[in-house]
C-alpha cells in the first residue's frame, strides 16, 4: 500500500533533494510491537542539505500519532508523534569518533541505499518514552471504556479485568 523508499543519502544531501509521504504504522514492525493497535499513519518529510561546513545532512520531520500501551492500566492511548531530527551523514569510521562537536547532532551512516522507512522507525523509537502512561487520573476513565482511543476492544478488555 505504501511504497518503500530507498535513497542514495549522500547524493540526496548534496543535491538538496526532498521526499514527502506517509508511512503506515503497520509497516514498522519494531514500532508495531510496542503498540496497542497498529492502525494509523505518520506523515513524513525528509530533506537533504549541506551544513555550513559542507557536511551532508538529512532533516527528518514527522507528524502523526500512534497507540501506545499505558504501563499502568495496559489500555491504549493516542500518543502524538511530532518530531524533527537533523542527522549528519557520516562515513564509516567517523561514526564512533568522539570529536563530534555538537552533542545534539546524531549521526547515521552515509548509506547509498538508505531505507527511509527504517530510518523513520528508528527516529520514532528513539523519541518514545520508556514507560508510556496516561496522564495522572486518566487510567480509570480508560478502564470504564471511556478511553480516548475510542477503541471498543479496550473497553471490553477493561471490563473483563473487573470481573
Ligand atoms: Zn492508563
Amino acid at each position: 500500500m505504501f511504497a518503500r523508499h530507498f535513497i542514495d543519502s549522500p547524493d540526496f544531501a548534496r543535491n538538496g533533494r526532498e521526499l514527502r509521504g506517509e508511512v503506515a504504522v503497520a509497516e514498522m514492525p519494531r514500532l508495531r510491537d510496542m503498540l496497542a493497535d497498529p492502525e494509523g499513519k505518520i506523515g513524513y518529510f525528509v530533506r537533504g542539505f549541506q551544513d555550513k561546513s559542507g557536511k551532508p545532512m538529512l532533516e527528518v520531520t514527522m507528524d502523526g500519532s500512534c497507540q501506545l500501551i499505558c504501563q499502568r492500566c495496559l489500555s491504549g492511548f493516542a500518543y502524538p508523534v511530532h518530531l524533527v531530527s537533523r542527522l549528519l551523514l557520516a562515513q564509516e569510521g567517523e561514526l564512533d569518533e568522539s570529536s563530534v562537536e555538537d552533542d545534539e547532532l546524531d549521526s547515521i551512516l552515509a548509506d547509498k541505499h538508505l531505507d527511509v522507512f527504517a530510518l523513520l522507525e528508528e527516529e520514532i523509537l528513539l523519541s518514545l518514552p520508556f514507560a508510556p502512561k496516561h496522564p495522572a487520573g486518566a487510567c480509570q476513565l480508560a478502564a470504564k471504556g471511556l478511553d480516548q482511543s475510542g477503541n471498543p476492544a479496550f473497553a471490553v478488555l477493561a471490563g473483563l479485568k473487573d470481573k
